[in-house]
Order: structure tokens, then sequence, then C-alpha cells
């Protein structure tokens, strides 16, 4: 895991939050190259949620929302703001007064001493720092969909089964953050909340889990690290019906990334109760009203971030190329999946003290700038540059040599198979579309 972290740092994708300052509160930042990897992995999920499935629409609700929400989803009831300890181990957390011994119960682990604990992050909203103007940041993006639930159905003239999906920040006081991004207080989650008739949601529920596991192997994760778990009855959180977990095998265990959960009508209907408004759906065709099961499916951005950084990591022994200098050296590769790679295209002068060989290599460099997430590198030797493209996983290295006047074209190497071929430089937007697309 080291080794990931510190690609990740040396390399701008994650730094951690006011590191001048020693750090804080468990937070990152996302650099150039993780801030485009991130925005990446959030249009794969849109992309799969929105477009290859029917029904679905986006929400953009606010963080910051009516106190009364919490109050209706059950997050500032007893069991939220109760003492509590947390197993540094498998971060179950227990009511402290239900613990018996010093142990988890579940795991056997070490628990955190008790703290009067609420995992939501207060706020006041106003200038007045009193009880009444007192809030808190999200814990959940779901929240924002239910309350939202007839204004979003009504507008777009929705009938069930349909979802709603959203992005967006959730903040979580968590206890026991850490593994880098995996757990952080801050982070963001891709939820998508399925509407449907009870008597559908088992069907549902099944169409989901397969459709979302079947995302993560189309973006290349391999088979052998993910793996789904049925939360037994007696953990399932207060509002579940049944719970799936796709965990995925981290270098520090398998974990959770995703949960698929059968919510029942909990949430509409207790919404309907605190805000004292009819959230029942009604069927046109046969007169009926009645509260939809809603089937969720709830991600975060940054843990599956981690996932796929850390799914295409690899060192190769040795090195992979006979132009590498060092070629004793361990090389490092990031085999990230196309849709995720932050830089599609690297353009490279083949040396940089040749005036018509580095304008042309600009000139082809500003072509693909437009189209492409393109990066310009002239320092080194060129079998480094191929090695610190490999390492962030760029998916093509254009190299402008002594040829490229003459002919017209260009080298183009492909990260996986290492094959280079000429192309030339009027056919190299067609070509590496079609290489994207495929
Ligand atoms: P965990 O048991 O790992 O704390 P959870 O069961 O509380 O997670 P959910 O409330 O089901 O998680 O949240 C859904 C998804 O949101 C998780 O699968 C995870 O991908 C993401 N997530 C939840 N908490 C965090 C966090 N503190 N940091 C990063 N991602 C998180």
């Amino acid at each position: 895991m080291q080794k990931i972290v510190s690609l990740a740092k040396r390399r701008g994708f994650v730094f951690l939050s006011s590191e001048i300052y020693g750090g804080f509160g468990s937070c990152y930042d996302f650099g150039p190259l993780g801030a485009e990897m991130k925005n990446n992995v959030k249009n794969a999920w849109r992309k799969e949620m929105t477009r290859a499935q029917e029904d679905i629409v986006l929400l953009d609700a606010a963080i910051l929302m009516s106190p009364k929400i919490w109050e209706a989803s059950g997050h500032l009831s007893a069991g939220f703001a109760d003492e509590l300890v947390e197993c540094k181990k498998c971060h179950h957390r227990f009511r402290k007064d239900f613990l018996k011994g010093d142990k988890c119960p579940d795991c056997g682990g070490e628990t955190t001493l008790p703290r009067k604990f609420n995992l939501m992050m207060k706020t006041f909203v106003g200038p007045l720092e009193e009880k009444s103007s007192e809030t808190y940041l999200r814990a959940e993006t779901c929240q924002g969909i239910y309350v939202n639930f007839n204004n979003v159905l009504n507008s777009m003239r929705l009938k069930i089964p349909f979802g709603v999906a959203q992005i967006g920040k959730a903040f979580r006081n968590e206890i026991t953050p850490g593994n880098f991004i995996f757990r952080t207080r801050e982070f963001e989650q891709m939820e998508m909340q399925w509407f449907c008739r009870p008597e559908t949601a088992d069907k549902f529920f099944e169409y989901w889990l397969k459709t979302r596991l079947e995302w993560y192997f189309n973006l290349g994760i391999k088979k052998e690290n993910i793996r789904t778990r049925e939360v037994q009855k007696g953990d399932l959180a207060h509002y579940a019906k049944r719970a799936v977990d796709i965990e995925y095998k981290f270098p520090f265990g398998w974990q959770e990334i995703e949960g698929i959960h059968n919510r029942g009508d909990w949430d509409l209907s207790n919404h309907a109760k605190y805000s004292g408004q009819d959230l029942r759906y009604s069927d046109e065709a046969s007169g009926e009203k009645y509260f939809p099961y809603i089937i969720e499916t709830s991600v975060g951005a940054d843990r599956s971030f981690l996932t796929f950084f850390v799914d295409a990591y690899a060192e190769i022994k040795g090195g992979r190329t006979k132009t590498t200098e060092a070629t004793k050296e361990e090389e490092i590769m990031l085999k990230l999946h196309k849709d995720l790679a932050p830089v599609k295209i690297a353009v490279l002068p083949l040396v940089k003290n040749k005036p018509e060989l580095v304008k042309q290599a600009k000139e082809v460099y500003q072509l693909l700038k437009p189209h492409f997430a393109t990066q310009y590198d002239d320092a080194g030797s060129i079998g480094r540059r191929y090695r610190r493209q490999d390492e962030i996983g760029t998916l093509l290295a254009i190299t402008v040599d002594f040829d490229t006047s003459k002919k017209k074209d260009v080298t183009l190497r492909d990260r996986d198979s290492m094959k280079q071929e000429r192309v030339k430089i009027k056919d190299l937007l067609k070509t590496i579309r079609e290489r994207m697309e495929n």
C-alpha cells in the first residue's frame, strides 16, 4: 500500500490535505492527474447509470438541508448520538452500554475508548451560532433524492419503475478513518435510488447487483479481486430489508466498496410522516396509491478511484522496454482502463534541441489537445519518458522524429502491447478516435 500512496503523491494523483500545516483530519486533495481520473470515474458511473440504463434521471441536491430530514432518516436518533466505541479492525460500532468486555463482539478486535458520538458534522446556517440555526452536512446523498421524490416525479412525468442518480459530497465524522482515501471524513458518493413496486423489489435487487458488478469488470477490475457478501440480518442497517456488499481485495484486506440495499418503503413513508406531505405514488392505470420500494446502489467515488488505482498498479521486474536505460530497475505501470486513464496521449519529440522537430511536435500536441487529455513531454531520454507515461497509465505515446518532416508521419506506441506503428499526421485524429472507441 505504501508504494501506491507514494506513487499517488509523486505523480500528482492524491495529496494530503493541508500538507504544509501537517495534514488535516484525514482529508485528502486530488492533484492534477487525480482530479482528471476521479472525473473519469464519475463520468463512467454517470454514463452507465443514466445512458446505458433506462429511466434514470440525474439530481444534484444541496449538501445543506433541513435538519428535519436527519430526524426523519434516523441519523439523529439515539443510536447515532450515544456513547460509541468502534472496533479498530472491522470498524463496527457499538453502544458502549451494549458491550460486554472491551473486545469487539464481531471479530474480537481492540475497541476505541467510548465517546459521545454523532457521525453527522454539525454546522450553523446564518450568522448566529444558536440551536435554531443548527444543521448538518449531509452524511449520505440519498436523502436529497427521497425528499425530491414528488418534484422529480412530476417534473419529469415518470412512471414506476424509475431511478434517480446523484453524485455528490458526503461528510461523516468517522471515528477511525484510514487506509489512505479508503475511509475519510469528506468523500463523494455516487448513489442511485430505484423506485419500484414492492413485489418487484427482489427482482430488481438481483438486476442491480449484477449490473453493478459488471460495471467493475467492464472497467478492467480483475474478477478474482471482487466478491459479494450478503449482510446478515442482525447487521442490517435500520432501514434495510436486504443488503449485499460488493467487496474488493485491497492490500489491507477484503473491504466493502459498494452497497446494494433494499430499503423497502422506510424512507418515503418516514419523510411523509415527518413532513406531512403525501409521498405515495399514484398508479394511473389501477388507481392504486402506494409507497414504492427503493433499491439503492451506493458507492464512494473516492473509494472506487482507489479500487481502480490499486487494481491497475503493476510492477514489472527488470523493465519492459529495451529502450529503458536501467533495464534492471523495476518498472511501474498503471494499467488503467482507457476511459479512466487521466492522460490519454503523450506527445514526445525525439530530441528537444532541433527547432523543426520541436515545432512539429508542438503542432501535433495542439492538434490533439482539444480532443483528448494530452501531455507534452520533452525531458530526458525517450525510454525514460515512455516509463514516466506508463507509470501514470497514458494509453498512447506519439514520437515525433527525424522522419516526421519528410514523411509527415509519427510513431504511435501502445501502452499495453508496446507495439509501434507509423501513422500519417493527417490520419492521427481518426486513428486515435477509433482506438478510444474500441
Ligand atoms: P463502511 O462500513 O465502510 O463505513 P458504510 O457501510 O457505512 O461503509 P454506506 O453508508 O453503505 O457505507 O455508504 C456507501 C458507500 O459510500 C460505501 O460503500 C463506500 O464506498 C462509501 N463510503 C462510505 N463511507 C465512506 C468514507 N468514510 N470514506 C469514503 N467512502 C465512504
